[in-house]
């Protein structure tokens, strides 16, 4: 006995999917709000994509990247303004401020959540149906992750809020790797918490040492809050989707621990 199971999560941590859910978030907000884009040329598409970048920690749930497309245009196009907010916001105070603007500019735009997630949904799996190349293509992993995969030692799981099968398809196309389908535990497995908790419960893995690698610091926290979980060692990859001052409060928490991509590489194997 004595060796090692990861569970990893994908996006941010595996795979960088930013620049997938922004175009995904770009096409949808296209249909969704088309006269915004009057003034949008290429340059300040190009402009949005990069902003996404930055703001990808604030983002929760998909659909939030379509709030956060039409925002950036409001702030570059000041006639296209709906929202109360927009006047002389930076995308510095969109990533402070994410959780008190956005019901905000929900209401002001009269949008609805479900509509939204429905919407975006959908334009991602017609991309997929038309363009599985291209889809496979807007999306990377993190380098030296797909060779760590391939030559882990350790025992490795996927969980993630992401379906299983484009984690396995992502996985297969990028990084060369094929995991049976009982190491990808995807969207509608139930909260990452249960299944840390399934995971350490199974009879193959008593004695093995229990490591969880995440790039959200609230995801972590849950962990924290569930005694049973007390076994894992939990990490935060600086590389992820999250800011300076999450990485700086997540220093300050005895239980995580702060991982370099390189050394995350190195502890695969
Ligand atoms: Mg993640």
């Amino acid at each position: 006995m004595g060796g090692n199971l990861y569970a990893l999560d994908f996006d941010g941590v595996l795979c960088d999917s930013c620049g997938e859910s922004s175009r995904s978030a770009l096409k949808a907000a296209k249909i969704r709000w088309p006269w915004l884009f009057g003034q949008v040329d290429s340059a300040m598409e190009t402009w949005i994509i990069d902003q996404m970048h930055i703001l990808r920690p604030v983002v929760e749930t998909g659909y939030e990247n379509l709030l956060l497309v039409r925002l950036l245009v409001e702030l570059q196009v000041p006639s296209v303004r709906k929202s109360s907010v927009a006047d002389g916001l930076t995308v510095e105070a969109i990533l402070e401020n994410w959780s008190q603007l956005k019901p905000i500019i929900m209401k002001e735009w009269d949008e609805e959540r479900d509509a939204l997630i429905d919407l975006f949904g959908r334009v991602r799996d017609e991309w997929i149906d038309n363009d599985l190349s291209g889809w496979i293509g807007s999306n990377r992993f993190y380098p030296g992750v797909a060779d760590a995969l391939r030559f882990a030692s350790s025992q490795l799981y996927i969980v993630t809020t992401k379906q299983a099968r484009f984690a396995d398809a992502l996985l297969r196309e990028l990084a060369g790797v094929s995991l049976p389908a009982e190491r990808i535990y995807g969207l509608g497995t139930g909260p990452k918490v249960e299944v840390l908790k399934q995971l350490q419960e199974m009879p193959e893995h008593q004695g093995l040492s229990l490591h969880f690698v995440e790039d959200r610091l609230a995801t972590l926290k849950n962990v924290i809050k569930e005694p049973t979980l007390a076994g894992w060692d939990l990490y935060l990859g600086r590389w992820g989707y999250n800011t300076e001052k999450e990485r700086a409060e997540a220093e300050s928490i005895p239980r995580i621990q702060l991982l370099d991509l390189s050394d995350f590489s190195k502890k695969l194997k």
